[in-house]
């Protein structure tokens, strides 16, 4: 096996002579790498991304690019973009050639890429263009064990697709005490990546909630809102609780999330138990007619809203920025958080409706829409409820 040896020795031999090669050139061509050198088609050899956790600047030296050569790619740069304002979710990808000049540099931010080239005289030329969006839908239906975050998290939901669920409902369900293991819940949603796989906007197309406590739900997007199958508007005057879903989640967001939450109704009113500090969300539209102390309802803020109807929250540990008398609330802002404030036992919200000054049982109002879609739309908001039931019927 001598001549085998030989033509392995040969080979070593050249391999050598080629690696030796290719050292000397790469360290000839780190004095030139930084370097444009013209759009004459050299391959690329390296591409280097990553995301802008540190300046433009700084990842460019990291990448072993000079300081002149940093300069202008910088200075060409921040004509089409203000490079103070590159944040984390931002991206590059820096293109190599073998001789280690920079072939190209692309920025990614809000969705435009920015291309830079080298030209010949030493200059880049900068090319904006939107960056591809790719569309896809998703499905997802299960049945509730111990919450809806449990239950659709381990259904492979996104949080701020359960989210936006607990929205397009949050006039007729509260998902914090009105929840039963066994309910079913169905949704498709759709959502747009760009071309590295991140999800640059997602959203609900059809949701179906069917619960013991709640009885069957529906919701289909149209014109940019959520109708029922009766084509319905699910907006309604009312939240259907004072604790809002998205607030808690993202107030308990670093903390622990307890979305299970029980009601009490010890007198006309509701008493939501619930963690002190969890936020309290106006129910309606409305102005402030009175927020501080009132003997045992502790810290009290009153809201006033249309047609004769108040509001009332009990007990709060604090207010809410907004919460001042005189001033307008919307559906949803904060007006305060859970406490104990006044004659109170232990955490918990004392929530009142009265129409009139007589107390309403808040639970049991009428649910009103606000507004109604017919023909067509009604059709295809019916036929987008009837598909997702279809589908994950199966
Ligand atoms: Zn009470």
């Amino acid at each position: 096996m001598h001549f085998l040896r030989e033509r392995t020795a040969r080979f070593y031999l050249a391999a050598a002579l080629c690696a030796a090669a290719i050292v000397a050139l790469s360290l000839f061509s780190s004095r030139l790498a930084n370097l444009p050198t013209g759009p004459d088609g050299e391959e690329v050899l390296r591409v280097s991304t990553g995301a802008f956790t540190t300046s433009l600047d700084q990842v460019l030296k990291a990448e072993g690019i000079d300081d002149a050569g940093r300069y202008r790619l910088s200075k060409a740069l921040a004509a089409s973009l203000d490079l103070r304002r590159l944040r984390p979710q931002d991206t590059y990808a820096i293109s190599f050639s073998t001789w280690g000049s920079v072939v190209s540099l692309s920025v990614t931010r809000d969705l435009k890429d920015y291309l830079l080239v080298p030209e010949t005289g030493g200059g880049y030329e900068v090319s904006v263009r939107q960056v591809e969006i790719k569309s896809s839908a998703a499905r997802a239906a299960g049945a509730i064990k111990s919450s809806l975050w449990e239950s659709m998290s381990a259904a492979g939901v996104p949080p701020a697709v359960i989210l936006d669920y607990a929205d397009i409902f949050s006039w007729s369900v509260d998902f914090l005490t009105e929840v039963r293991d066994g309910d079913r819940w169905a949704l498709a949603w759709e959502y747009r990546t760009d071309p590295s796989g991140k999800v640059v906007s997602q959203a609900v197309s059809a949701a179906v909630y069917d619960g013991a406590e709640t009885g069957r739900k529906t919701a289909a997007a149209h014109a940019g809102g959520y109708y029922d199958e009766k084509g319905d508007s699910l907006r309604s005057m009312f939240l259907r609780a004072p604790l809002h879903y998205r607030r808690i989640s993202s107030y308990f967001s670093n903390r622990r999330f307890h979305p299970v939450l029980k009601y009490f109704r010890p007198h006309q009113g509701i008493d939501y138990a619930a963690p002190s500090g969890t936020p309290v969300s106006a129910v309606a539209d409305g102005t402030v007619t009175f927020a501080g102390w009132k003997g045992g309802n502790g810290r009290l803020v009153i809201l006033r809203h249309g047609s004769g109807y108040e509001s009332t929250y009990g007990h709060l540990s604090r207010f809410g920025k907004g919460a001042r008398r005189g001033r307008r609330v919307s559906q949803g802002d904060v007006i305060g958080y859970v406490g104990s404030s006044g004659l109170s036992s232990g955490p918990h919200l004392d929530f009142r409706v009265k129409l009139n000054g007589t107390p309403l049982n808040f639970l049991k109002m009428k649910y009103r829409s606000t507004g109604t879609v017919s023909g067509s739309a009604r059709a295809a908001v019916a036929a987008s409820i009837a598909a997702l039931e279809a589908a994950v019927q199966k």
